[in-house]
């Protein structure tokens, strides 16, 4: 299939023009690089510019022939949501339907888009299905709602095919060891461990010891994101017009940040202080998947299922790009 990858300069992105590229599949890049980077797109056509950009996407459209489209440029921090709801909704919502209508328009009518778990706020129960009702406390989760719902009546009224996959953790990189995590300000749990280690942080702070958990720290299901790309390789290839795919991903495995700190020890042989700090807002304290939806539908099974072995990848990308992509811009379209 040819398909276009916006955001595909990013973390999980770039992993999935990867994948799609051993798949014998034609990868064509769209991103803005205000948060990806032109190094991590490898043997893929990259054009730089925004999703909402009707020209451009028309003629990437019309030039590559695309078939489907995978969609992976959002905003996608919590606490900034919060900070800068206009951001969201505009990046998000307004420039994602811009997007829906320049496809709309070129007949070109399969998606793959990116979803969250924020979409279900805070969980009734653990692991959570997707059947659990969707009732986001935060405008990031709101944002990707908006879409989902969007994309279910685009698929009514207008034939698109589409599959929401909503992720927990993504984390974890290539084991190549050449493309991996790199975000500015780094927010997340592992790189920021991983950071420690190579001191460049003096210690991490654990967001709450005191949570209703058995170690009282919080717990996430992290996924691979090569376990994500082949997720959505797989339900990209099975997209028909008029599909309403709708998944979790996750590995139905739970760590606690204690569990996630001590595997980085493990792994990288560094003491790696740490210091507990108090709860951050917004965090529920157990996020964990039911994926077996998407491993019956997708015939898919996350590979990584220890957090050793996540953490093990990660390190290899972080040791070998100790301060992450280059930060000048290669050059593209
Ligand atoms: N966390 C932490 N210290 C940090 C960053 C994160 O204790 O410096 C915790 C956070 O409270 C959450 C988990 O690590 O329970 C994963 O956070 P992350 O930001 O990586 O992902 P999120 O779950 O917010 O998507």
């Amino acid at each position: 299939m040819n398909v276009l990858v916006i955001g595909g300069a990013g973390y999980i992105g770039s992993h999935m023009v990867r994948l799609l590229q051993e798949n014998g599949h034609l990868a064509i890049v769209l991103d803005n690089l205000s948060t990806g980077f032109a190094d991590s797109v490898r043997g893929a056509k990259l054009y730089r510019g925004n999703l909402d950009d009707r020209q451009l996407v028309e003629q990437i459209l019309k030039t590559h022939r695309i078939e489907a489209v995978m969609h992976y440029a959002a905003c996608a921090l919590v606490g900034e949501s919060v900070v800068d709801p206009a951001k969201y909704y505009r990046n998000n919502v307004v420039a994602t339907l811009s997007l829906l209508d320049t496809m709309r328009a070129c007949d070109v009518r399969k998606l793959v888009f990116s979803s969250t778990c924020a979409t279900y706020g805070i969980p009734t129960k653990v692991p959570i299905d997707e059947t659990e009702k969707q009732d986001p406390v935060n405008p990031y989760g709101f944002t990707k709602l908006v879409i989902e719902r969007a994309l279910a009546d685009y698929s009514a009224a207008y034939g698109f095919g589409y599959a929401t996959l909503r992720y927990f953790n993504a984390s974890g990189a290539s084991p190549a060891g050449d493309i991996g995590e790199d975000h500015d300000p780094e927010t997340h749990l592992i790189p920021l461990v991983l950071q420690v280690a190579l001191g460049q942080r003096p210690h991490i702070t654990v967001f709450g010891d005191d949570w209703p958990t058995p170690d009282g720290t919080c717990i996430r299901d992290y996924i691979h994101v090569d376990d994500l790309a082949t997720a959505h390789l797989a339900a990209l290839e099975r997209l028909d017009l008029g599909s309403e795919i709708q998944l979790n991903l996750g590995t139905g495995v739970g760590n606690s940040v204690r569990e996630v700190i001590d595997a980085c020890r493990e792994v990288t042989g560094h003491d790696i202080p740490e210091v507990i700090g108090s709860r951050r807002a917004g965090d529920p304290p157990e996020l964990v998947a039911d994926s077996r939806r998407a491993q019956c539908e997708l015939a898919w099974t996350p590979k990584y299922t220890d957090i050793r072995e996540i953490v093990r990848t990660a390190w290899k990308w972080h040791q070998s790009h100790p301060t992450g992509y280059p930060k000048e811009k290669a050059s593209c379209v």
